[in-house]
């Protein structure tokens, strides 16, 4: 195994759950889950590069030799099957699975696994069964540490610095893409490794387009803007919406975005141990459908958050998982009035025994931009 903190831990935790299934072996690429077990991230690429976590022993590395050193180095690990590019990965990877999958049991595969390396596990290991690791892989990832959430938190403290940040430039003339480059600016130089996405900046009748992302059209007087935005630190994200009005709301406006501030805020008030996930959805739906606005809320409330941006729990109907203390996911009901506007806000919360602790928190009043 390895002493290297928090991942020898976490890797005899999985091997626990491993333990109390059939399975023989856990297989995680480059990924979010790579870095959560062991440390050692990078960009998925066509080079084999794989963790092999037995259900009892000690796990294994399958690593181009230009990653050697450093995968060694970063995570500790006393097992390692390097293969250079000339020979290729097939025969270390061979070996490295004859080593590991001791019993017979099916084998679980991290769902981002390229297609051409999980064919290559297969082919390596004809007699088991192949299923996906998410079942287990998200029990352990959806309950965040003391410092997991901490990194949550510093991620959120810079994304409520890039909105006070941009409330303070003008919006009327620019384009939706100078104002996405302003968050981003301003997340860099609050202290992020990187944005979490690309900033949504929606203007107008694109703020009806929940997934539309921002564009060269030039921000008019009377647009409602939505901002979506976040920044990652630590490998951990955060995620953001806000809607602002340059000029004077129209009455409209104003009673949707109460609506949809409401929906919101009753939706964080509702989260504790021991609610189904679904019921934090339940609740701004309904709220949203009273209003008479629910055939307009067309998303689920919220995801999980973490080392990806949408994980486990998704907080939709239907997700009878019951929230526990450290899980973390976003609150983000929103109303699209199709070709006029659109109104969405969002925070993530964390689960704490005594309720929803939020990650950001500039305010939920409807500002007015120049
Ligand atoms: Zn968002
Ligand atoms: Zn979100």
């Amino acid at each position: 195994m390895t002493n290297v903190k928090p991942y020898g831990e976490r890797l005899s935790a999985v091997q626990r759950e491993l333990g109390e299934s059939p399975a023989s072996l856990l297989i995680v690429g480059l990924s979010s889950s790579m870095r959560y077990l062991t440390g050692f991230t990078d960009e998925p690429g066509e080079r084999l590069l794989v963790v092999l976590v037995p259900r009892e022993g000690e796990p294994a590395f399958v690593v181009p030799e230009l990653y050697a050193e450093q995968v060694r180095a970063d995570t500790g690990f006393a097992k390692h099957f390097v293969w250079a590019d000339h020979e290729g990965s097939h025969d270390a990877l061979a070996a490295a699975l004859k080593d590991v999958a001791r019993s017979p049991g099916p084998v679980l595969v991290e769902e981002s696994l390229w297609a051409e390396f999980l064919l290559a596990c297969q082919k390596a290991l004809p007699q088991h069964a192949f299923s996906s690791a998410t079942p287990v892989l998200a029990k352990l990832r959806m309950r965040k540490d003391a410092q997991e959430v901490e990194l949550l938190r510093r991620a959120g403290a810079i994304a409520d610095e890039a909105f006070r940040r941009v409330i303070e430039t003008p919006f009327v003339g620019r384009t939706e893409l100078e104002i996405a480059a302003v968050l981003v600016d301003a997340m860099r130089s609050a202290g992020a490794d990187n944005t979490a996405f690309s900033p949504l900046v929606a203007s107008g009748p694109a703020a009806a387009l929940p997934h539309y992302r921002a564009g060269g059209r030039r921000i008019a007087s009377g647009d409602v803007v939505i901002l979506d935005y976040g920044c990652r630190t630590g490998g951990y994200r955060s995620d953001i919406s806000r809607t602002v009005i340059c000029g004077e709301p129209s009455n409209e406006v104003r009673t949707v975005y109460d609506a949809v501030r409401e929906a919101q805020q009753r939706a964080v008030d509702a989260v504790r141990p021991g609610v189904p996930a679904e019921e934090i959805d339940r609740v701004a739906r309904d709220f949203l459908t009273s209003s008479g606005l629910g055939d307009r809320f067309i998303h689920r409330t919220g995801h999980g958050i973490g080392l990806d941006i949408h994980e486990p729990p998704y907080i939709v109907a239907g997700n009878k998982t019951l929230l526990e203390p450290g899980m973390a996911f976003s609150v983000e009901p929103g109303v699209y009035l199709s070709g006029r506007f659109g109104v969405r806000i969002e925070d993530v919360v964390v689960v704490s025994e005594s309720g929803g602790v939020p990650m950001t928190t500039v305010t939920h009043e409807l500002l007015i931009v120049d």
